[in-house]
């Protein structure tokens, strides 16, 4: 196997920009040394001196806002105003850690009579050590950020091995934390190939890992770790469902249904790539929802009216236009769209596809693109049904107006996440994560930074 090259390509045009060359193992070894020596320190300041130095990365990444932007556009063809949204984010979900990480991560007393004889008696949240983040290129900063926030406030030191379609996102990571003040080793970025991440799994001073991307990268990266007794978080694929009820404001869930699955050009892991329709509602919905995916601006992700940029890859070109073309052979209506647009880069049209089967490979692989399966239901039962029928449990969305069926699928859906009457969104306050073959772990709110601590029970008499 070719190791991916670690380059710059620009996905509306397919051009490379600008290539890198991979760190040596002699580098690699270099930067977990440092990591493992700075986490010595770093482990003993205090928690007012991280939030300073979290809340300047956040003043210098809003001072950055247009320029990380358009490089993110650049590498991976979001839309120049999600990029801007983006960075955004990372800024405010940095200052919310800073803000309140000292609060999450404070001692928690127990009872005398719960530890008898103790004067005292609590648990401690400690954080790790160096832990390795493996990251995928649909956020390039944001899943690095709601990574690395909590993680260094914990008092833990990060290393990142970024995907290798965004070297130069990564690179900004590193020098961003570094202009914040934090000192050499607290955030590294490693440029390595997925081969490499092995090695870096194994070394003894790294304590633990995070990887947001597909399945097998979750599998292998979870093997290495349990051989090697180490604690993860991985955060792996969706196909999320998106159900309509007949109480549903449809015009209201057409108009989200297309933000859900078209943010971040169709490649988000908790976008809406399932529509399940009650039967009662489901020709009025599917007509709203095709006429507005249909209306959709495609085109150079720079542009500001631009709806719908390139895919990051050709190879993820390839793999949407494949399920796509395997479910039109099987049967299915595309209501609209259904194919690559002709030119450079490698855009997708936006796809609505109708009269979905079992066999078809888009009913259970997640598609990664802008492109929705519309399913027909009966009822609630067979709706819910439907929506966990997939190996995927991260995120899942249901339109009703009727409280008891709300009930029922806060209930009944077997997801990490579960919203009503809007769209998946990550939120520092609330805990994100999946279920199943989505992964384990959570990520965001107080579950997010305790994960890379370790929890220490101190008993004192
Ligand atoms: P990917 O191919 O799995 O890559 C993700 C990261 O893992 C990259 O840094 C990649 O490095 C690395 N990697 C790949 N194979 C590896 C292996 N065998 N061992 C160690 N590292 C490995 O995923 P992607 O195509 O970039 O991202 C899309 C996937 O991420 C989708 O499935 C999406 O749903 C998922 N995702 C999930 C979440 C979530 O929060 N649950 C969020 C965003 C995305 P290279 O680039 O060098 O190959």
């Amino acid at each position: 196997m070719t190791p991916m090259p670690i380059a710059t390509q620009n996905p509306a045009t397919g051009e490379i920009l600008e290539t890198f060359d991979a760190h040596t193992p002699e580098q690699v070894q270099a930067a977990i040394a440092t990591a493992h020596a700075t986490f010595q320190e770093w482990r003993l300041t205090s928690f007012a001196h991280r939030a300073a130095l979290l809340r300047r990365a956040a003043d210098l990444l809003d001072e950055d806002n247009e320029s990380i932007a358009r490089l993110m556009t650049l590498e991976m063809g979001k839309t120049l105003k999600s990029a801007r949204a983006e960075a955004a984010k990372c800024a405010k979900g940095m200052r919310w850690y800073a803000e309140h990480a000292e609060a999450l991560l404070a001692d928690e007393p127990v009872d005398p009579p719960a530890a008898v004889g103790a004067s005292r008696a609590f648990a401690r949240y400690a954080p790790l050590g160096v832990v390795l983040a493996v990251m995928p290129w649909n956020f390039p900063l944001w899943q690095v950020v709601r990574f690395a926030a909590p993680a260094l406030m914990a008092g833990n030191v990060g290393l990142l091995k970024h995907a290798s379609n965004v070297p130069q996102c990564a690179l900004y990571l590193e020098d961003l934390f570094r202009r914040a003040g934090f000192p050499a080793g607290c955030f590294t970025t490693l440029l390595i190939g997925a081969r490499e991440v092995e090695g870096v799994l194994r070394d003894p001073r790294v304590r633990a890992a995070t990887l947001t991307g597909s399945e097998p990268a979750g599998q292998s990266v979870g093997a290495i770790c349990g051989d090697e007794i180490k604690k993860t978080v991985l955060e792996l694929g969706g196909s999320d469902p998106f159900v309509v009820m007949p109480s549903a404001d449809l015009e209201r869930a057409a108009e989200v249904a297309v933000t859900a699955r078209c943010q971040n050009n169709g490649q988000s892991c908790i976008a809406a790539k399932r529509f399940i329709v009650h039967d009662a509602v489901y020709d009025a919905f599917a007509e709203a929802f095709t006429r507005r995916m249909a209306a959709l601006v495609v085109g150079d992700p720079m542009d500001e009216a631009t709806d719908v940029g390139p895919l990051a890859t050709e190879g993820g070109l390839r793999d949407v236009d494949a399920l796509v073309d395997d479910a039109r052979a099987k049967g299915a209506s595309i209501l609209c769209g259904g194919r690559p647009v002709d030119g450079p880069g490698w855009f997708f049209e936006p796809t609505v596809v109708a009269d979905m089967t079992p066999d078809m490979a888009m009913y259970a692989e997640e598609v990664f693109g802008p492109v929705a399966g519309l399913y027909r239901v009966a009822d609630i039962d067979e709706a819910i049904t439907l929506a966990n029928g997939t190996t995927f449990g991260l995120g899942s969305n249901a339109w009703t107006t009727d409280p008891d069926e709300q009930d029922r699928f806060v209930r009944d859906l077997d997801a990490g996440v579960v919203t009503i009457n809007g769209m998946t969104i990550s939120y520092p306050e609330l805990p994100f994560g999946g279920t199943k073959r989505s992964g384990y772990g959570r990520e965001l709110s107080a579950h997010g930074i305790r994960e890379f601590c370790q929890i220490k029970a101190v008993w004192v008499g």
